[in-house]
């Protein structure tokens, strides 16, 4: 047989690669306006017409392209912001990629028309479909104007997806938001169909908020401003009394970067505990500073997500400065910044009348299970028992498995057998054994091992645990909930209610049991066993932006998505710090198994260093 191996012709890759970088009308304009900025532009004009199906156009006086710039930045990778993958840390810029203009021209009519200063005359490129159609030059002012036509000419099973223009526009008039928050010191300008939606002029960061939610937003708004060695916080909340219930008014940006995050959104929720009425979000405007090289931005174009080194410590200090922001305000009475957590009164007591006190049940305490359980560690596979021998058992089970990613042969991972101690100092937790795990930094767990040492990291290798476990649930179809004691009422805005309402029977699989489903509430009266029941706001939102970050038609599998979503929420996070048995405990459920050595997320769960290693190291 001869060979039968080809590669893909520019404009098929292109159209292959837009499919990632383009879903909706609303992902170019983001693109665009992200371009016009990184452009050094200070006004930026948006016209849209028909939601963007027929025409998305951006304008700019940034400082244009030169004619080769012009056309080269068409190519795919082609881009004047990093030059090398080390650039990719100290990233100032909002593209990096050099692929956005290269896959909004495979799937539509683009026009550019660019000038730099210094030029008398500027160049006009017209391409359709990844075809340059006409390239001249021209009589245009200094900067850029893309007009994108015709978006999906080419690819009608894209074009058949797009949703109703209310909602098409909706995402563009988001992304337009996100945009203009994070850059108050741009004018921005808006139009749809014609007329002027918006018109932003160059301000402060308050007033921008005003300008876009309306002048009512001014008296709602609470500043809060904090600087600590790991971050920068500052922005707005909104006050409690004018809180939403729909969650359309809250931001984060980090490093001017919109992002998403349920879990720094929960730690904004905990501030405001007992401040807020059932059902309600509070809204927020912040803006979070911190140190590039602490945080890796999802390399997925369309992705808002972002991942910290030191998430615990995130929370909390975020947490903090708004409560303390809610009190020196006269919400919330002023809480030390530093004060114990513990010692706190929650503010719902300061309005109450005294009630019955009540007792707090465990419903997960069995009286016939002779081991306590590790505390907060949320395992979704509750058979483990703490006896010497089963934990060495388990290690080998899954030993047969191959393809490991690191190169460690994997069968070599012995573990040091373990003496019996009979230490006078034993503590109640660990009784019948020494100590052989160690935590580092609240990240890292180091065992023995027969050859040397085996370092884990317990965010990726407790994903690992709880996605089987679900997995598991999920295929089987047979789960265990606990019964909730009072109904947990969730509100959801339509498009999320129709993500989760496509997850619901999964859900239901893996623990969750819902009385009711309708409008934009969901009532929950159960909950997979180990979830705890403030997590599963949590978890639900984790689940909403995950499905809404998927692209839709690559090998999307609910399944898969809904264990790898949920076992992100629930992993021990990095910055927590785990008793020396939740330590063994996490090392051995991980070697229970099947794919030990990656995440679901395909990361390396754990490192070896052999005595071999440090040997060469001690010359
Ligand atoms: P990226 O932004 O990742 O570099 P793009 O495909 O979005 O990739 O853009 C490619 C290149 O085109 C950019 O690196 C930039 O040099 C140039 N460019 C795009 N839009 C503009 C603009 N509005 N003004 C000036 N240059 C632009
Ligand atoms: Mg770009």
């Amino acid at each position: 047989m001869g060979d039968i191996i080809q590669l893909l012709p520019d404009h098929v890759a292109n159209q292959i690669a837009a499919g990632e970088v383009v879903q909706r009308p609303a992902s170019v304009v983001k693109e665009l306006l992200e371009n016009s900025i990184d452009a050094g532009a200070n006004t930026i004009k948006l016209i849209v017409k028909e939601a963007g199906k027929t025409l998305i156009q951006v304008i700019d006086n940034g400082k244009g392209m030169s004619a080769t710039d012009a056309r080269l930045s068409f190519e795919r990778h082609a881009t004047s912001k990093i030059r090398s993958a080390e650039d990719l840390f100290s990233l100032s810029t909002k593209g990096f990629r050099g692929e956005a203009l290269a896959s909004i021209a495979a799937i539509a009519h683009v026009e550019l028309k660019t000038k730099q200063d210094q030029d008398e005359l500027g160049t006009l490129i017209v391409i359709e479909g990844s075809e340059i159609k006409n390239q001249e030059v021209t009589v245009t002012p200094t900067g850029t104007s893309l007009s994108i036509k015709h978006l999906f000419f080419n690819i009608p099973a894209r074009r058949n997806f797009l949703k109703s223009n209310n909602v098409e526009l909706r995402h563009i008039v988001d992304e337009f938001h996100r945009v203009a928050l994070a850059h108050p010191d741009i004018e921005f300008l808006m139009y749809h169909n014609g007329s002027e939606s918006f018109n932003l002029s160059k301000s402060n960061y308050r007033q921008r908020v005003v300008n876009i939610f309306g002048n009512k937003t001014n008296e709602k708004l609470v500043p809060v401003e904090e600087e600590t060695e790991v971050l920068k916080i500052s922005g707005f909340v909104g006050k409690p009394e004018f809180a939403k219930r729909t969650r359309t008014e809250q931001f984060f940006f980090v490093n001017n970067r919109y992002i998403k995050s349920p879990y720094l959104n929960h730690s904004i929720n905990s501030a405001f505990e007992g401040l807020m009425k059932d059902g309600s979000h509070p809204s927020y405007f912040l803006n979070l500073t911190v140190d590039p090289k602490s945080i890796d931005i999802n390399i997925h174009p369309t992705k808002t997500e972002i991942k910290f080194d030191d998430e615990h410590t995130l929370y909390a200090i975020l947490r903090s400065a708004v409560k303390h922001s809610l009190g020196q305000f006269n919400i919330a009475p002023v809480l030390d910044f530093d004060r114990d957590r513990n010692l706190d009164t929650p503010y719902t007591f300061e309005n109450k009348r005294a009630s019955t006190p009540t007792v707090e049940v465990d419903r997960s305490f069995n009286p016939f299970q002779e081991e306590k359980k590790p505390i907060r560690f949320n395992s979704v596979s509750s058979s483990y028992r703490k006896e010497p021998a089963a934990q060495w058992e388990s290690l080998y089970v899954g030993l047969e498995s191959k393809g490991t990613k690191n190169d460690t042969d994997f069968s070599e991972v012995q573990f040091e057998s373990q003496p019996e101690s009979t230490s006078l100092f034993d503590d109640d937790k660990s009784i019948e054994t020494k100590q052989t795990t160690y935590q580092l930094h609240n990240k890292y767990i180091i065992s023995t091992i027969k050859s040397g040492m085996m370092i884990l990291d317990q965010h990726r290798a407790h994903q690992r645990v709880l996605y089987e476990g679900l997995l598991k649930h999920l295929t089987v179809k047979e789960s265990v909930s606990q019964q909730l004691l009072f109904p947990l009422l969730l509100e959801f805005s339509s498009s999320e209610m129709d993500i989760l309402q496509n997850l619901k029977e999964d859900l239901e699989h893996t623990g969750f049991v819902f009385s009711s489903f309708k409008e934009n509430t969901i009532e929950i009266t159960g909950v997979p066993i180990n979830v705890p029941e403030s997590e599963v706001s949590i978890i639900l939102e984790q689940l909403i932006s995950d499905v809404e970050q998927e692209v839709p038609d690559s090998n999307f599998s609910a399944t898969d998505l809904l264990a790898k979503s949920m076992s992100k929420s629930l992993a021990i996070k990095t910055g927590q710090s785990l008793s020396p048995l939740e330590q063994e405990h996490l090392v051995n459920s991980l070697f229970a198994c099947k794919e030990p050595t990656v995440s679901p997320t395909d990361k390396v769960t754990f490192i070896t260093m052999s005595v071999d290693d440090f040997d060469k190291k001690f010359i």
